[in-house]
């Protein structure tokens, strides 16, 4: 998909400080954070959202990464959220986690 944000991320195009990536996965800083610490987890495959991961392997990866993540992020005991958006209320039309922390207020 060449007009999306996170395509252009993966291939170079756009700038981002990768806290993180393999194969498969992505993880770098939201650029407008929310929190201390706002990362997004983002398959290197264009998936428009959530309920359109089919490949098993690819689910269990991306909660897999999270979790990894959130123990390099120093976020463990540390109030951390997951949030997905989708169904229309997302921007950015390539599925991407938010793991963000230390959530101060509720
Ligand atoms: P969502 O509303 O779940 O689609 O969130 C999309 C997120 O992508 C927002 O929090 C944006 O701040 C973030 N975002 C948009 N463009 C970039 C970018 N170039 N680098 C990092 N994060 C971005
Ligand atoms: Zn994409």
């Amino acid at each position: 998909m060449n007009d999306c944000i996170f395509c252009q991320i993966r291939d170079g195009k756009i700038q981002a400080k990768f806290f993180y990536q393999d194969e498969d996965v992505m993880v770098f800083p939201d650029i407008h954070p929310r929190a201390k610490t706002h990362l997004l987890i983002v398959p290197k495959k264009h998936i428009p959202e959530f309920i359109f991961v089919e490949d098993e392997n690819l689910r269990e990866k991306l909660f897999h990464t999270v979790q990894q993540i959130i123990n390099q992020a120093g976020l463990k005991d540390n109030r951390y959220q997951i949030r997905i958006n989708g169904g229309g209320l997302q921007d950015v039309d390539h599925l991407h986690i938010h793991l963000l922390g230390p959530i101060t207020a509720a």
